[in-house]
């Protein structure tokens, strides 16, 4: 069977370390509940998850990909198309995993994908750029926290599991790789309108050179009755539980 040639566009670049593809897979916790696999590639994930998950998708953009995971795996149940412009409310309506080896071109837009499908999505195991990775499991303080840290981890713990180097891929990335795990929380839930969580979330990380008062007043909120530690605070400084509060003492 003939491979399939790397596409820079669509972000391939395929793992050809076994050992390293069996550690992504066995990362998942969660064998029972319906998975998705982003960007199988030729499948170097795909043929562990495939002997392991009895409901299993995969979803794949390059048709050459597909011709050749069609002949390899005339069983694989195959998604053919953009994994962004899928509903995934319609095609399920129970939990579900996703894993994979992400294209790190669109790896944010994934991300927030998730985020937004967080009433069904309760496992994530990924592949990305490993800044990438950091930034998105990253503690308040540090200085890569950002909009997706916050956004994920008031509705996921996220852990960094593994570094993986460019030589295990073909063509090598010009970057290192990192793996993460994100666990929904038990109770996921925020104790505040989600969607001002989010609008505030944004409205001061793209302002981050303003104090958090100033940035949130773009919202059009009364900020009267913000405490006042938050008067000079940057959101990098900031946990989900001060977002909450933020979001519980202004008002439209
Ligand atoms: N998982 C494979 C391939 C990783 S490369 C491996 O580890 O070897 C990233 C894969 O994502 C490629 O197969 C690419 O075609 C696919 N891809 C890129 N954009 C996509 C999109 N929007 N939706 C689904 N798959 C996509």
């Amino acid at each position: 069977m003939e491979k399939v040639r790397a596409k820079k566009h669509l972000g391939q670049h395929f793992l050809v370390d076994e050992n390293i593809a069996q550690k992504i897979v066995n990362s998942l916790t969660n064998v029972e509940k319906p998975l998705i696999e982003i960007g199988p590639g030729m499948g170097v994930l795909t043929k562990y998850l495939i002997q392991k998950h009895p409901q299993f998708s995969v979803c794949e953009i390059d048709t050459e990909s597909v011709e050749y995971l069609k002949e390899k795996y005339p069983e694989l149940n195959i998604i053919e198309g953009d994994f962004l412009k899928l509903n995934l409310p319609e095609l399920y309506d129970e939990n579900i995993a996703i894993i994979g080896n992400f294209p790190y071109n669109i790896s944010s837009q994934i991300m927030f994908a998730v985020y937004d499908n967080r009433e069904i999505v309760d496992e994530v195991v990924g592949m990305f750029q490993k800044e990438v990775a950091k930034r998105l499991a990253s503690p308040p303080g540090n200085k890569d926290y950002g909009i997706l840290s916050v956004l994920l981890q008031a509705h996921y713990d996220i852990e960094y599991l593994f570094d993986v180097p460019p030589g295990v891929f073909s063509p090598p990335p010009k970057v290192n790789s990192g793996v993460i795990r994100l666990i929904r929380k038990e109770n996921f839930s925020l104790d505040c309108d989600e969607r001002l969580f989010k609008n505030v979330v944004k409205a001061t990380f793209n302002q981050r050179r303003k104090t958090i008062r100033n940035s949130i007043k773009s919202l059009n909120v009364d900020v009267s009755k913000l405490p006042d530690k938050y008067l000079k605070e940057r959101p990098e400084q900031l946990s989900v539980a001060d977002f909450v509060e933020i979001c519980n003492q202004i008002k439209h």
